[in-house]
């Protein structure tokens, strides 16, 4: 539950982050389309103006241009006759260009259109238009009316000999710098480096506007409540050459644009509101917020839900990985996972148990899949019962379970399985069914240096069968001896390639006979294994380990072939040839491909399938499934016989002798034993006829005493193999064993 709660905790705060992120990105993105934008009003603003400064600098070129015209009238410039040049220009004036006009000589001495005379030689225009510059004053307040001087020199071929002037309203300038097809602005100023204004083009609209409080920006800013700083920032931008933007506080929140426009010192202020400033950023930024919240709600959601639905996913995953389908347990995987954490993250000694129950197959097959599940189930629960913290266990396979226990005191281990097991005992007993469930328990004190959990539970395991059947222990302890075998088992695995090179396995025959007569009725092959520094191995020591390797399935095709090598040798010499059989292991059945390749060897050999027979064993028969019949059916077809070895030893039920078509019943050789005891002979003899009743064949193994052979006899079993008639021998042996039976 603990782990849920935090997988939804931490898919929130993924969510969270990658909200915050989206955020995050769309405020850079915000941020970032706020610069542009304001690039491109500033550009904008910067552009009308320039309109407005062209057009004033215009104005103000039209007037110097009119002078000029005056200028070049004038008749003689060598001698200038101030009045009648005057009233010559007074005659031809038109319009109200200016209101005044004037000349004066190189000394200041002016005369105007209307009469009048004085110096002007003090005026620095005069002085100015003297060094030969085109002059245009600051605005002159006169009363209620503010002009402005106009001044161009008087040339006498390269001298200055005179200066023209005119005197223009100011408020015909002011008039013409008409904004209002202007996008932006709202009030223009020009004013001079001091902030002293020149021309005031505010309130065209409004007339309470047109009176003048005062003459300098600056003063009029300071009026209006501005800070120090926005003060200083204007004083600065007055005298800068470069346009600034400036926020003012002019009645409300406004932007200031100051731009030099290349007359005398004078700047331009353009001023617009803020809001008109930003009323394309914030129409299309405010789009982008509402866009870059709704996109991380939408992101927000579908991640969650994502996550959500991932983490089902993982959950059912992790179920189907994590937990055992019968007993709703750790699961093997699971199991391994945190035995890796107990070992990494703690000091304590463990051992690793495994443990299963004896005949677990009987249960299933007897009481069915349900009950043999119901046992498991309860294993699993007193298992549970007895674990201590830091301990885990799980259901491993089949019947099998893993535990992995603290082992600093080995015998409070011991003594938890010997509960167990009596436990486990009891409750068969309890139930109205009647078997007693045995485990047996393998127990590997682990080696925290070299551990490797598959080579702990193989221990374990090797362990166990070490105990297993023997009823009189419950519990084994990895040791010396165990370790010496699985050292040797390694050996022979190591062995194994050499061994094949080399055809170090040989073909043994042991003869089989028949019981009436005592003639030979074929044999056996087993396998054995001639090495230079072992000597000659017995295959209960070498093929349970081929069993686990799974080289038993070469081992059987190689042992197939040369049997059939024999037999053909056997034919082509004239031998009376008896049906030999082969063993063959259960994993061979798993070979697909196997009947197609037993076939392809008899054919090479060209020997009839009739001389063959596949012994398999009672437990590999007792699987009983449909796969099983049906490969038992296609080797029928290939002709083969099929032979059930060793009968008996396993849980034999009768009815597999029914369903399984086998031709061949070989009794197992603890029956055989039990001859000479009264309820031994009633069993064996039942078995025999049942077996004759089947249509099948019987053959005795392990035949040893001259009684056994005659009890068999009597009782009609069909052939007798053991150590009474022979033990195997070598092919040559039973090459000569062959003529005798020829004879
Ligand atoms: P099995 O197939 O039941 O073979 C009979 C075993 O009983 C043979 O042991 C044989 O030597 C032994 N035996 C025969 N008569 C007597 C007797 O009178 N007294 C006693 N005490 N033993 C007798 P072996 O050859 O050691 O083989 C043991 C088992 O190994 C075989 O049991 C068979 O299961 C397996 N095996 C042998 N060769 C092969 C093989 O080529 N392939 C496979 N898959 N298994 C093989
Ligand atoms: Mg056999
Ligand atoms: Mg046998």
């Amino acid at each position: 539950m603990k782990i849920g709660k935090n997988r939804i905790s931490s898919s929130i705060i993924v969510v969270v982050i990658m909200m915050t992120l989206v955020i995050g990105i769309g405020g850079i993105y915000i941020r970032y389309m706020r610069g542009r934008y304001d690039t491109i009003q500033k550009k904008e603003i910067n552009h009308e103006t320039n309109q407005i400064v062209k057009n004033v600098k215009k104005q103000i070129d039209d007037n110097f241009y009119y002078l000029e015209y005056f200028s070049k009238n004038i008749s003689d410039t060598s001698k200038l006759n101030c009045e009648s040049e005057v009233d010559r220009i007074k005659s031809v004036m038109t319009g109200e260009k200016f209101y005044l006009i004037g000349m004066a000589d190189k000394d200041g001495n002016a005369c105007d259109i209307n009469g009048d005379k004085y110096d002007i030689s003090a005026e620095e225009y005069f002085v100015n238009s003297m060094n030969d510059e085109y002059v245009i004053t600051d605005t002159i307040i006169d009363g209620n009316k503010k002009h402005n001087i106009y001044s161009i020199p008087i040339r006498h071929d390269e001298d200055v000999v005179g200066v023209l002037y005119a005197k223009k309203y100011t408020e015909e300038i002011e008039r013409s710098i008409n904004a209002d097809d202007m996008e932006i602005e709202e009030d223009i100023w020009v004013v001079d480096s001091d902030g002293n204004i020149i021309f005031d083009a505010t309130g065209r609209d409004k007339p309470e506007n047109k009176k003048i409080r005062t003459h300098n920006f600056v003063d009029k800013l300071e009026e209006l409540g501005n800070s120090k700083r926005t003060i200083d920032e204007l004083t600065k931008a007055f005298s800068a050459d470069e346009a600034t933007f400036i926020k003012i506080k002019y009645h409300k929140s406004k932007i200031a644009y100051v731009k030099p426009i290349d007359v005398n010192d004078w700047k331009i202020i353009t001023i617009m509101s803020y809001d008109k400033f930003n009323r394309y950023k914030a129409q299309s930024l405010d789009k982008t917020n509402q866009l870059v919240y709704i996109f991380a709600i939408i992101y927000g959601a579908t991640l969650l839900v994502i996550l959500v639905l991932q983490n089902r996913n993982r959950k059912k995953i992790e179920h189907i990985a994590y937990v055992d389908e019968i007993t709703g347990g750790k699961s093997f995987t699971k199991f391994k996972d945190d035995v890796d954490k107990l070992i990494k993250n703690t000091s304590d000694d463990y051992a690793l148990v495994d443990l299963d129950v004896d005949k677990f197959k009987y249960i299933n097959d007897i009481f069915g899949y349900e009950e043999g599940n119901n046992v498991i189930r309860f294993i699993w629960r007193e298992i549970n019962n007895i674990m201590e913290t830091g301990e885990v266990f799980a259901h491993y396979r089949a019947d099998q379970f893993v535990l992995f226990l603290k082992a600093n005191d080995m015998d409070h281990v011991i003594k938890r399985m010997e509960m167990l097991s009596l436990t486990a005992q009891k409750r068969g007993v309890q139930k109205e069914k009647n078997y007693e469930i045995i485990l047996s328990i393998g127990i590997y004190p682990v080696d925290r240096k070299f551990f490797n959990i598959d080579t702990a539970i193989d221990r374990a395991d090797l362990t166990k069968k070490s105990i297993k059947g023997k009823h009189s222990k419950v519990y084994a302890i990895y040791d010396d001896t165990l370790r010496q075998k699985e050292l040797r088992d390694q050996e022979i695995e190591n062995m194994i390639e050499k061994a094949i090179k080399d055809e170090e396995f040989k073909v043994y025959y042991q003869p089989k006979y028949n019981s009436s007569n005592s003639e030979l009725a074929g044999a056996e092959a087993l396998v054995r294994w001639y090495n230079e520094e072992c000597g000659m191995l017995f295959p209960n020591e070498f093929i349970p380990v081929f069993e686990n390797n799974g080289f038993i399935v070469e081992l059987d095709e190689y042992m197939f072939e040369h049997v059939c090598r024999d037999i053909r040798k056997w034919l082509d010499a004239g031998y009376n040839v008896m049906p030999v059989s082969v063993n063959m292991s259960q994993l061979q059945l798993y070979n697909a491909r196997f009947i197609e390749e037993y076939t392809a060897i008899l054919k090479k050999y060209d020997v009839p399938a009739e001389y063959i027979q596949l012994e398999m064993t009672e437990t590999t028969l007792f699987s009983e499934t449909d796969a099983l019949i049906e490969t038992i059916d296609k080797l029928h077809k290939a002709g083969f016989k099929i032979l059930m070895d060793d009968f008996g030893t396993g849980y034999s039920s009768l009815n597999m002798l029914k369903n399984v078509p086998v031709d061949i019943l070989k009794l197992d050789k603890s029956f055989v034993d039990d001859i000479g005891d009264a309820k031994g002979d009633i069993v064996v003899s039942t078995i025999v006829s049942l077996g004759q009743l089947l249509d099948m064949k019987i053959v005795a193994e392990g035949v040893e005493t001259k009684e056994q052979y005659e009890f068999l006899r009597d009782i009609f079993c069909d052939e007798i193999q053991g150590y009474y008639f022979s033990r195997p021998i070598s092919s040559e042996e039973y090459m000569k064993e062959m003529t005798k039976g020829a004879l």
